[in-house]
């Protein structure tokens, strides 16, 4: 991405009436978390996009980031995240998979603090250079494999993996906070559910949400 021709208010079809047309989209859709919609509304979406897709980023698609890699649909950001917010303490917040760091960038606004971690070691960099554009400062990065977590930040009250895994990790479990929330697409490419699990002490409640598309949650990280 070139950084020299950032705009952060957008032009043309990234300028402030576009994404307000997302917003109206996202209202359509479901999403009413008022505090969530204005983070929303004025979050650029297109910093984290190369130049060349910049004029797409207020759509509500998915779009490539590099590395097989997407920035993920604006709709399941917002509905990922209005779940968790719903549902109990927001505070201290995990998220799997950084990616261009979009999502980040709406927990941070939302969150006291936000763990982010990413297996593929350029994009963690990227992520960290929008983050930064944004003078978003409540992030602590890593990469590693997110399918253990990160312990030391843990417990958490919320996680939000957002690549999908077969089965939900274990670690996964064991760092959310007594009535944490962990919210994570489980299955394979084609049959994939978005799964709230809450914890109660010792005991987990599963709830399927509904059916998503994230890519899969792979293993081991990539320094290139
Ligand atoms: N949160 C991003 C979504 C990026 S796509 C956004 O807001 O757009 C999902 C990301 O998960 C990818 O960057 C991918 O590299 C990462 N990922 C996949 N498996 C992972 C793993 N085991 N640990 C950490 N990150 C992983």
């Amino acid at each position: 991405m070139k950084t020299n021709a950032i705009n952060l208010n957008g032009i043309g079809m990234t300028s402030q009436r576009t994404r307000d047309r997302l917003l109206s989209r996202l209202i359509d859709q479901g999403i009413g978390c008022m505090r969530l919609l204005d983070v929303v509304r004025s979050t650029p979406r297109h910093i984290f996009l190369d130049e060349a897709l910049a004029h797409k980023a207020y759509e509500d698609v998915a779009l490539p980031i590099g590395f097989n890699q997407t920035i993920s649909q604006p709709y399941i950001v917002a509905k990922m995240t209005e779940v968790i917010l719903n549902t109990g303490k927001f505070d201290h917040v995990l998220e799997i998979g950084t990616g261009c760091g979009y999502q980040t960038a709406i927990l941070a606004q939302l969150a006291k603090s936000v763990s982010t971690v990413e297996r593929i070691k350029p994009l963690l960099e990227r992520a960290r250079k929008n983050l930064k554009l944004l003078k978003l400062r409540n992030i602590d990065f890593r990469h590693v494999d997110g399918s253990l977590g990160w312990k030391k930040n843990a417990p958490y009250d919320a996680i939000i993996a957002t690549a999908a895994p077969q089965r939900v990790p274990e670690a996964l479990l064991q760092q959310l906070a007594p009535g944490g929330r962990l919210i994570i697409p489980v299955g394979g490419e084609s049959n994939q559910r978005l799964q709230l699990i809450t914890r109660d002490k010792a005991d987990f409640n599963v709830e399927v949400l509904e059916q998503v598309k994230f890519v899969p949650l792979l293993c081991g990280q990539l320094q290139s």
